[in-house]
């Protein structure tokens, strides 16, 4: 590969298409790292963080690892706290390899943690939940049942350790891949709350911040790689059968065209988001009536799949 366009001394590892710049090991950690940082700077969330905890959402996979690197470096520089949580829904031959890798990480670098089983927390998992949906028993897919508990719980457990922002791994791909589903949905209201930054719109829900919103997929596996991070290269079993699989798809054949269009695409909706949040957001948060968790209906959705899942799972 050609010498690193920013230094001019060193051998590049990476070519940033979107860009059209080439960058070393060293200047591409920094590139990286001071793009999750200005991503923060953007949405006002580093300037009033001394003092507080940020709760870093980790599955084991890069992109989590990554945020908790970087949010560990930031809390230095920023003085705030950090601790991680992790969220096993209970998926054979794929979360016990994340969790091994996770429980890793943490001891290494020294962080608090806890890790919530949904089977202790709810009564069932994401695989008995996918069993009952490959028999017919229920209408929810494997990644529906995982993406509306894992929020519900990375909600209740993070508010309850006392955090002011909840950082996920979300990267530019993922964030991309949301909006499009969202449009294709015709969700109007998930598609104009999402950004770097989701603010908390009740008392019981926690703001959501995602570093790596404006950084590619592959620039997140070469920063884990740079970094060191021992991440396992297994796919969740489910991810195939989502609509995000297929748009994921999709996309990338677009950006493989056109450089840089992801980024184009989600810096655009998030000028729009911008624009047109405070005159088009409609939905209220409420208490859900049988957990009392935020809820835009009387029951929440998780009680609900509860419900029917448990049910179905009696002997
Ligand atoms: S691919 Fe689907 S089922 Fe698997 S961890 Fe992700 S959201 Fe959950
Ligand atoms: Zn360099
Ligand atoms: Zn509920």
């Amino acid at each position: 590969m050609a010498l690193c366009s920013k230094c001019k001394k060193e051998k590049a590892v990476i070519y940033l298409r979107h860009e059209g710049i080439y960058l070393c090991k060293e200047c591409f950690r920094q590139y990286f790292e001071e793009r999750a940082e200005k991503t923060l700077k953007e949405v006002n969330v580093l300037d009033r963080i001394s003092g507080k905890l940020v709760t870093v959402a980790v599955s084991g996979g890069k992109d989590s690892l990554n945020t908790l690197y970087l949010i560990k470096r930031f809390s230095e520089k920023y003085d705030f706290e950090v601790n991680a949580l992790l969220i096993n829904e209970g998926i054979k031959g794929y979360r016990e390899h994340t969790v091994k890798a996770f429980l890793k990480h943490v001891k290494n670098i020294n962080i608090n943690y806890v890790m919530v089983n949904v089977k202790d927390e709810l009564g069932f998992t994401v695989d008995e939940a996918a069993k009952l949906f490959f028999e017919g028993k229920i209408e929810w897919r494997p990644c529906t049942v995982c993406g509306v508990i894992r929020r519900y719980l990375l909600n209740k457990v993070s508010r309850k350790l006392g955090a002011e922002y909840l950082a996920t791994g979300h990267n530019l791909d993922d964030e991309v891949q949301t909006v499009l589903m969202n449009i294709l949905r015709g969700d109007i209201q998930a598609l104009i709350r999402g950004g770097a930054l989701v603010k908390a719109e009740h008392a019981k829900l926690v703001s959501r911040i995602k570093p790596l919103h404006y950084i590619y997929e592959k620039e997140s596996l070469i920063h884990s790689l740079i970094i060191g991070l021992k991440t396992p290269f297994v796919e969740c079993p489910y991810a195939p059968l989502s609509l995000r699989w297929s748009i994921r798809e999709f996309l990338n054949r677009i950006e493989a065209g056109n450089p840089g269009f992801k980024l184009k695409f989600l810096s655009k909706m998030d000028e729009v988001r911008n624009k047109v949040y405070n005159a088009l957001r409609i939905v209220k948060f409420t208490e859900c009536k049988i957990c009392g968790e935020p809820s835009a209906k009387e029951i929440c959705k998780t009680c609900e799949m509860k419900l029917k899942i448990q049910s179905l799972l009696k002997p």
